[in-house]
Order: C-alpha cells, then structure tokens, then sequence
C-alpha cells in the first residue's frame, strides 16, 4: 500500500466524459489499496477563457479579482469528479485551496506556496477518503485567494506531495512523457525513460510547458520523484528524478522553443557605472522579469542595451523603459514582440565543447537569423525570429542527433 499523489491535467478532465475516465483509474488506484490524493487542473481552455471575460469586463482586470476568477476553473472541475466518485460508491471530498490551507505569499497571479498545512488531507485520508484537490490555488495570509501563475497545478501537485511525504506524484497529461522536444512540433522526437531535476528546470525555464518550473523546483528541493504520464492509455512515462552517470552521457538531452518573449533596446545609453542599475531597478519594482540581457561594445561613450521580458509583461516594461530612457538621455527605445527563444539542453554539455558552434552552423544553415544568445553550464539559447520557431526546434533536434530516425 503506497500514498499516491495524482494530477490530471487540463485535456484530462476536459469534459464530464474525461473525466469519469479519470475517476475510472482514481478508482482503480484506490481499490489497489493505496491512499490517493488528487489535484485537478481546470478543463482545457476554461482558464483562457476566464481571462477572455476578465478583459472584457475590464482593460487593466485588477489581480486579487482576476484570481478569484480563475480560481473557479478549478473549484469546477473538483466537484464534478468528487460527485462521480461518490456516485461509484467512494467517500471522496473536494477541498479548495484554502481549505487544504495552502499558503502562498500575496503575490495575485503568480503566488509562490509558503506551506502546506497537510492535516486536513491527512484526516481525509485516514478515512479512507480520496481527496480531491482543486489545483492552482492557495491564499495567502490575509485569507486572499491567490494562482500560482500558469500550469501552476503541477506546482500544487508535487507541493502536496512533499507535504504529505507521498510515495510518488504522477502527472496525468496529453503526451505520453517528456520528449527530446515538444512531440507537437517535432514528429521525430522521443521519450525518455529518465530526465534528471537539472536539465527539466532548464527545459521548463525555456518554455517546455510540460512541468511548471517551480514544480520541479519542488521536487528537486524536497526529493519527489515525479512520473509524468499520460491519462489515455497504461504506458510507462518519464520519471523526474536525481541525476546519474548515464544521463551525463548525452551531450544535448533536449531543445526547447518558447514564443513569450518580447525585446526592447534602449540606444545610445550613456556607458557609465550605475546606469544599468538605473534601468533594471524601476523593472523590478514592477515585478517584472528580464531574461536575456546583451549590452553593444561601446562607441564613443555610448552603448546600445537589449533585453527580453515575457509578452504580458511587454507593455508595461515598453512604457517603464520610455521613461527611463529620457531620465538617461538614451536617444530611442526600439521594441519588438515577434521573436521567440530557441535552447539546447543537457547536464553533458560541462563537460564537451563545441555544442555552440554545432548550433550556430545548424541554425545559419537555414539562414535563420541570431539576434540574441545566452548560455549557461548546461543551455545555450538563441533569439530568433518568430515565424523561425518550429523549423529552428527541427533542425536542432536533428542536428544534436536526436531525432528517432537519422534524417
Ligand atoms: P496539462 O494540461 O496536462 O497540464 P500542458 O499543455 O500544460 O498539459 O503540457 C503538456 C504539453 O506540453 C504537451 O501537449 C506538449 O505540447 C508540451 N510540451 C512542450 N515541450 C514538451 C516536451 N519536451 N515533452 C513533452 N511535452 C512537451
Ligand atoms: N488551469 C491553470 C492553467 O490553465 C492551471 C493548470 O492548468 O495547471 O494555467
Ligand atoms: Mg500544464
């Protein structure tokens, strides 16, 4: 008998007839005799379709109500699956974020979790209870609902089950497991077995939508081994797990594409010491993530400064930057939002070479572009054009020999 944590995602219970199939294998767990606790997303498109409304209803949604908003996707698709497993015949209770007191800071719409006060869960349990828990949400201190920021289920998922020091944590998707790149892109990719904690922040950091970032983060953290897995069929999935020497044998273990992602270029900043703090601090008060950053070999006492942000986030940093621009005297504030970030992944690149210049021939080989590149121990990312995205995440999977097939 284990303590199985399983999250279903969004194609999961995307209709009432989905999501009797998900009591169907919840059942099935249970009745193997294990304890099961399971965190729902809500159905497929509900939550862009809840932020549709919200700008409908206003230009600017204030965020603790655009929470309470989305938070009802969630509370939506715990009910019905609690009903149709009481139906069946099992003692089964939905609880909502605050009532399985998870506690996240006040930060409406991408709320990090404090802690998890697991009793309530626990007691359900020791009733032989199966736990229905309505994912993405929290509250913070003052009783606010809080999101955890999209895809934030996943996040509730492995949280609960570090909490609750579960066995295991499945996650329940619409692919069969993590792939060498994103399967609906690039036919030719495959499933790995294994994907060590490191290389899957970096693949979620890059736009693999698969996990949540901060769920992996999570994992890592506290040890929770993760299986993400399909709901449609029995298949094994990928296991997210601490790395060993095998994984370190591939050089390049993945490539990730992710379109959110605007830049903005200040011209002519004066090159002096503090001006970058002058551009950066006013970005960060606002909340406001920079990504990439790349500053132009100065010329005559002036450089050009580039940086990226994700494409919500676009407008208000355009606008922050026009300010800070006149304040520095830098003479123009150039911006665009149709480019998209290329990466390459894997724990092997510390210790080979060449992988940069492998991906630089592979991309000017198609006569896509490089606007922008950054690295770390174990990714090299390229910005590119848009419209290149797809045909770029192709061609490096091939490149690095990923591919099923040799092309
Ligand atoms: P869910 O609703 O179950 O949370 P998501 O849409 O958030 O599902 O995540 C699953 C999707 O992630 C897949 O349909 C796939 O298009 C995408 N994806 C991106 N990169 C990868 C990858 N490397 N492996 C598997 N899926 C990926
Ligand atoms: N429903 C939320 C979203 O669409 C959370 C999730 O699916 O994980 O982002
Ligand atoms: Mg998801």
């Amino acid at each position: 008998m284990a303590l199985i944590v399983q999250k279903y995602g969004g194609t999961s219970v995307g209709s009432v007839d989905r999501i009797r199939n998900v009591a169907k294998r919840v059942a099935k767990t249970h009745d193997q005799g294990n304890d099961v606790v399971i965190i729902l997303s809500a159905m497929a498109g509900v939550t862009d379709s809840l932020i549709k409304l919200a700008h409908e209803a206003s230009p600017r949604p204030n965020k603790r109500e655009l929470d309470v908003l989305l938070s009802t996707g969630e509370q939506t698709t715990v009910a019905l699956l609690s009903m149709i497993l009481r139906d069946m015949g099992y003692s089964a209770t939905s609880l909502l974020g605050f009532q399985a007191d998870i506690r996240t800071d006040a930060q409406s719409c991408s709320a990090r979790i404090i802690s998890i006060g697991g009793d309530r869960i626990q007691d359900l349990i020791r009733e032989r209870h199966i736990v229905v828990v309505a994912g993405f949400q929290g509250h913070d201190e003052r009783g606010n609902i809080t999101t955890l920021g999209r895809g934030g289920s996943d996040t509730s998922a492995v949280a609960i089950a570090a909490a609750i020091h579960a066995d295991t944590c499945e996650i329940y998707t619409d692919v069969d497991g993590i792939y060498t790149t994103d399967p609906n892109i690039c036919h030719k990719a495959r499933k790995m077995d294994r994907i060590s904690y490191d290389e899957m922040l970096e693949m979620s950091s890059l736009g693999a939508k698969v996990l949540q970032i901060r769920s992996v983060e999570f994992a890592k953290k506290y040890n929770v081994p993760v299986h993400v897995r399909s709901s449609f069929n029995e298949e094994e999935g990928t296991m997210v797990v601490n790395e060993d020497d095998a994984m370190e044998r591939l050089v390049v273990s993945g490539v990730t594409c992710n379109k959110d992602q605007a830049r903005i270029t200040l011209k002519k900043v004066p090159d002096q010491p503090g001006i970058s703090a002058k551009i950066f601090t006013p970005l960060a008060d606002a909340k406001i993530q920079v990504d990439m950053i790349i500053q132009n070999t100065r010329t005559g006492g002036e450089t050009d400064l580039t940086f990226t942000v994700s494409k919500a986030d676009f407008r208000e940093a355009t606008e922050i930057s026009k300010k800070v621009a006149e304040q520095i005297g830098a003479t123009e504030v150039l911006t665009a939002d149709n480019i998209a970030k290329v990466s390459v992944v894997g724990v092997g690149m510390k210790n080979h070479s060449g992988v940069a210049a492998t991906m630089f021939s592979a991309l000017a080989k198609e006569n896509i572009n490089i606007r922008l590149i950054s690295t770390s121990e174990i990714r090299i990312s390229c910005m590119i054009e848009e419209k290149y995205a797809e045909l770029a995440v192709r061609v490096l999977h091939s490149a690095f020999n990923l591919d099923k097939e040799p092309c």
